[in-house]
């Protein structure tokens, strides 16, 4: 056993020791809880600050795999206790406690959160029971601010953010791009896809097809739950202005009902394949209509340099790009145009996330090709 392990063990023991003590102590004083608990997950272990002289303290903090994300935390959990010490001192309050846990939330890859709830009991009897939310991202360490993560019963509302998400410092003085992946998911390329998007980082937006949706849940699943955006690209990618109304609602309706199913949220946007709308296609569907501004015809050329020179020579500020995830040469491409965007100051969002970053109100059945500044 190393000396680490045996120092962590004997804070653990230390902590425990303490943590007893400090219940036994206090039989008689309508303590709300009788030892503080923490929960975790798998990856993520707690940590202990146990200090007990005249004051009681006993706070708990998470780490996580994330070297970043844990020298926050501890420096968070050092500043709870060194407000609290500073202010008992002050007070003179020599026998204040101070008692800190935490639960932990995780939502698909990319956030984590940590709620903390943190009692303060006082000797004057004036007490402090607070709720503090954190959270971050995983794979990079940094701060989440995302007030809405937790609900007002301070639940993590899950289901209704997207898993990876932008702050505004992320765009600030940067150009913004949406990749778009149309007629997916492929068995195959689709998962190559998704394995180039996670080591970049690059969230993009997949317009499915609710037939390939269906047969393809757990590509589906692992984009939406990877932080990509799910839209509707129909359900059997026919030209919809050909189509009489029975068959549009069908088309609509039914693509719409496979991605809720597996996400369990209804697809924000719709891409009507071809790009081809009428009013009766307008006023069917249920969300924006969302096209693209920058078209390399991959599915044509299938040329993954002529995919790349077409896609850096036309892209702007607030561009959506139009690419399919169903070839090879597709994401042979996107292996080039990622790192050759960034270089250009490109800093690349989900089409939720780009329309949002340009304040567009979003009306459904109305069109949007873009999102310039
Ligand atoms: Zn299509």
């Amino acid at each position: 056993m190393t000396l680490l392990a045996l120092l962590c063990l004997t804070c653990v023991y230390v902590g425990i020791l303490a943590i007893q003590k400090m219940h036994l102590s206090n039989p008689n004083k309508n303590a709300p809880f009788s030892v503080i608990e923490s929960q975790t997950t798998d990856d993520v272990k707690t940590e202990a600050i146990v200090d007990w002289g005249n004051l009681m303290i006993a706070v708990h903090y998470p780490s996580t795999p994330n070297e970043k994300i844990n020298q926050q935390l501890s420096q968070y959990a050092n500043d709870l206790v060194n407000q609290f010490k500073s202010s008992a001192h002050k007070n003179g309050y020599a026998n204040d406690e101070l008692y800190v846990s935490f639960t932990t939330h995780k939502s698909g890859e990319f956030i984590i959160g940590f709620k903390f709830d943190i009692i303060e009991r006082r000797t004057n009897n004036a007490s402090r029971n607070e709720v503090q939310k954190i959270s971050f991202n995983l794979k990079t360490g940094d701060r989440v601010v995302f007030e809405d993560y937790f609900d007002e019963n301070n639940q993590p509302i899950i289901a209704q953010i997207p898993n990876n998400i932008v702050t505004p410092e992320d765009t600030e003085n940067k150009k913004l791009v949406a990749l778009t992946f149309d007629d997916g998911p492929h068995s195959r390329w689709t998962n190559e896809l998704l394995d180039v998007l996670q080591e970049e980082n690059v969230p993009a937006t997949f317009f499915v097809l609710g037939s390939r949706a269906s047969r393809y849940p757990d590509l589906v699943r692992r984009a939406f739950d990877s932080g990509h955006q799910i839209g509707s690209h129909t359900f059997n990618h026919k030209d919809l202005t050909k189509l009489p109304q029975g068959d549009i609602d069908f088309e609509i309706g039914e693509s719409a009902a496979v991605i809720e199913r597996i996400t369990g949220q209804k697809p924000a946007f719709t891409r009507p394949p071809y790009g081809a709308v009428n009013q009766a296609v307008q006023d069917t569907a249920k969300t924006p209509l969302i096209m693209w501004s920058v078209d390399p015809e991959d599915w044509k050329s299938q040329n993954i340099d002529q995919i790349f020179t077409h896609v850096m020579d036309n892209t702007k500020d607030g561009s959506i790009v139009l690419l399919h995830d169903i070839y090879g040469t597709t994401i042979e491409a996107v292996k080039k145009i990622i790192p050759e965007m960034r270089q250009r100051n490109f800093v690349f969002l989900t089409v939720q996330q780009l329309m949002a970053a340009r304040g567009k109100n979003l009306e459904n059945g109305s069109i949007y090709y873009q999102a310039a500044p």
